[in-house]
């Protein structure tokens, strides 16, 4: 089974590919299941750079539920309905509101930003240097495990992309890792093995081993994502996601569809 629940769409303006064409490289890929994940639209104030406008959520579900119809028709790979939603200040009622409206199958959580700040955006690595990495990496997990407590998500996205630069903290982090699993499993809420890092200077795919291993003794369900902003990134080494979850012990891994939690046994292919 090979499943990429995390692929982007030009309409974020930082990512090429239309859903169609996200999806039809999800076919050249051999994938059997795929979801169209954009940002979600971030309040006004945010970089247009980051996410569809306010006004193209409409456009963007119409957009992803045609090019799934056309893989259904085509016989490619199931095609569905994700967003990628960033947790912030008034996120219940954004997030809320948008999937209320819309019929989508996923909802990815995810953190970006801390008080303002895109720790991820390599325009804005120099703030980095201006404070302690360790920091840093507390506020983050504090951030996520708000976010996975807050019912809103499916999945919590490239769940320690605070990485993403190589910048660690000074100390031991298995219990922040260990405290992000419990509350994980305690929400319900999947994590995802996301193949992105193996492309970002960190150079090794979110989260971690020592991370997902921890996810695994909580009994954390897991979804795997190329983060793909690019059609030549869909499906983007599976292989690897696949290695690493065998690794912390995994043997199945998990669809959503519908915003309800479906595992499958590793190595079973559907088509
Ligand atoms: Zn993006
Ligand atoms: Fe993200
Ligand atoms: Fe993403
Ligand atoms: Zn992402």
């Amino acid at each position: 089974m090979r499943v990429d629940l995390h692929v982007h769409t030009s309409l974020c303006r930082h990512a090429e590919g239309t859903a169609a064409e996200m999806a039809e490289a999800a076919r050249a890929a051999g994938l059997d299941v795929v979801a169209i994940t954009d940002h979600l639209p971030l309040p006004p104030g945010f970089d247009p750079g980051y996410a569809m406008g306010a006004d193209e959520l409409e456009a963007y579900v119409s957009e992803v539920l045609v090019a799934a119809e056309g893989m259904r028709s085509a016989g490619g790979p199931e095609v569905l309905l994700g967003i990628e939603a960033d947790w912030l200040p008034g996120a219940e009622e954004r997030v809320g509101d948008a999937v209320a409206a819309y019929p989508f199958d996923v909802v990815l959580g995810s953190v970006h930003f801390l008080d303002g700040w895109a720790f991820d955006d390599p325009r804005l690595a120099g703030e980095w240097d201006r404070r302690d990495a360790g920091d840093v990496w507390r506020a983050y997990f504090g951030r996520l495990c708000a976010a996975a407590r807050s019912g809103l998500f499916d999945a919590m996205a490239h769940p320690d992309l605070v990485k993403k630069f190589g910048h660690r903290p000074g100390f031991d982090a298995l219990p922040l890792y260990e405290e992000a699993a419990s509350v994980f499993a305690g929400a319900g809420v999947a994590v995802e093995v996301n193949t992105a890092g193996l492309r970002k200077p960190v150079g090794e795919a979110y989260p971690s081993l020592d991370f997902l291993a921890a996810c695994r003794r909580a009994g954390v369900s897991v979804v795997t994502g190329s983060d793909a902003h690019h059609p030549l990134e869909v499906g983007f080494r599976l292989d690897a996601a696949e290695e690493l979850l065998r690794a912390a012990g995994y043997e199945s891994i998990a669809v959503v569809r519908g915003r309800r939690i479906e595992e499958i046994p590793m190595g079973v292919a559907r088509r």
